[in-house]
């Protein structure tokens, strides 16, 4: 039997080619959008969605994650505060990655893709990283995804920072989820943490695994001098000079950050046609620098926007990366209504390899559709001023109902198949363990032995 679900009479931001916008309705059969119509119209089906007064947008898809950031909202950390951001990941991240567990693993993943689904992210590209939970993790990660019902992309990050074969063994996690993942909304892919705590062997491995799959491959890159300054002394190459000597750089690739990179890097993630994942909150949080998007994007790489396990909300990382690069280059010119909407649906899909049927809202693409309904509209919302309220003024308490593959799982700003209130107090009791063993956790944690 087909189901089908009608959505009628919103503001339709498509993001296809011509990036129309338009007022108008969509018709969804089962998982597929097949109508989308432009004018004044009721499409009859069995569930029929009056969107009158509201933004209808394709699911937005976050390029790169850590559900598992979430169990940091205010943890209890005793710890002289970092200094740089080499000294963040010593006492804040590699304690808490060897903390945790299976258990911690999935309730992580569960709330944090409710918070993701709460503000209209459908999909997103997560990597966690634990190194006393390697074998069989990502299973737990994938029920906590699919309880929440959106779409993921998941992988073990694969570092050599404590040994060499823990690194494989990350690799090895990667491809056992590849080859099993089932379910249409979960897909493996492969995460090799930064350039600074692996091996060339290891980078080379995990970049075979990705052309051996045909999956994406993620890997922080340049995100603070750390990462430059490494592969100066080590190998006397900047850091995506290494990557491209290394054949790892390409179509499939996904770098996170690219902040402290130059010119003829840039040319690099150009002509390989490497992807970047931009994180502006998580950078400005790390104060690593600003990565230079406006150049990037007037070179045609693809950039996307990712939220780096920090803040969740879809559009509060929007709004950081339309702001952000304005007063960095004191041009308020700079970054476009268009171009960060881009960077957070369609741009995001093509870094991921996912375009073909995400990303937009189109007759035969997958139905990923959110629709945003501002409580206060002290300004006419038309076709005209759909792209100024999502970037200047939407939240995600404004997004009211989401569909992920054809099913509706956010309605009225409420949970559909979720009862949140338990699984809010199952977290409390569960997090709260966590944060008492990460108190008991190693402050330093060795930097490297590479
Ligand atoms: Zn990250």
């Amino acid at each position: 039997m087909n189901k089908t679900v009608s959505v009628n009479n919103g503001i339709i931001v498509t993001m296809n080619n011509k990036r129309e916008v338009f007022n108008g309705s969509i018709l969804i059969e089962n998982n597929r959008i097949v109508q989308v119509e432009k004018g004044v119209s009721r499409l009859k089906a069995d569930e029929e969605i009056d969107a009158s007064g509201s933004i209808v947008t394709p699911g937005f898809v976050c390029s790169h994650t850590h559900l598992y950031g979430i169990l940091l909202r205010g943890a209890p950390l005793k710890l002289k505060p970092p200094s740089d951001f080499t000294q963040n990941l010593q006492r804040i991240w590699w304690p808490m990655d060897e903390t945790m567990n299976e258990d911690d693993a999935y309730i992580s993943a569960l709330t944090a893709s409710l918070e993701l689904l709460r503000s209209g992210t459908t999909t997103f590209a997560d990597t966690f990283s634990g190194p006393n939970a390697i074998k069989g993790v990502l299973d737990m990660i994938e029920k906590g995804v699919l309880e929440a019902g959106i779409r993921g992309f998941i992988s073990f990050e694969a570092t050599q920072r404590r040994s060499n074969e823990e690194g494989f063994e990350g690799l090895k996690e990667n491809e056992r989820y590849i080859k099993k993942s089932k379910d249409e909304r979960m897909n493996g892919m492969v995460s090799i943490h930064a350039s600074f705590t692996v091996h060339d062997d290891l980078l080379k491995a995990g970049k075979e695994l990705s052309d051996k799959y045909s999956v994406p491959i993620t890997i922080h890159t340049s995100e603070g001098k750390w990462d430059l300054y490494h592969n100066l002394e080590r190998y006397g190459k900047r850091t995506f000079e290494r990557l491209y000597d290394l054949g790892i750089l390409g179509e499939r690739t996904l770098v996170a950050h690219a902040v402290q990179v130059n010119e003829d890097e840039l040319r690099l993630i150009a002509s390989t046609r490497t992807s970047v994942a931009h994180n502006a909150l998580s950078n400005m949080l790390n104060a690593v620098g600003i990565a230079p998007v406006p150049e990037m994007l007037s070179m045609g790489i693809n950039v996307s926007i990712g939220n780096d396990g920090y803040v969740f909300d879809t559009f509060e990382n929007i709004r950081a990366t339309y702001l952000i690069h304005k007063v960095n280059k004191l041009d308020p010119r700079v970054m476009s209504f268009q171009q960060v909407l881009e960077m957070s649906t369609i741009n995001a899909a093509k870094a991921l390899g996912i375009a073909d049927r995400l990303g937009s809202i189109e007759a035969g693409k997958l139905a990923d559709v959110v629709i945003i309904r501002p409580a206060v509209r002290p300004t006419p919302l038309n076709s005209g001023s759909a792209y100024g309220y999502l970037v200047n003024s939407v939240n995600g308490k404004d997004v009211d109902t989401v569909i992920v593959n054809g099913e509706v799982l956010l309605k009225g700003g409420k949970f559909v198949k979720i009862n949140i209130e338990e699984i809010n107090k199952k977290a409390e009791k569960m997090v709260a363990d966590y944060w008492r063993r990460l108190e008991n956790a190693s402050e330093k944690v060795e930097v490297l032995g590479l």
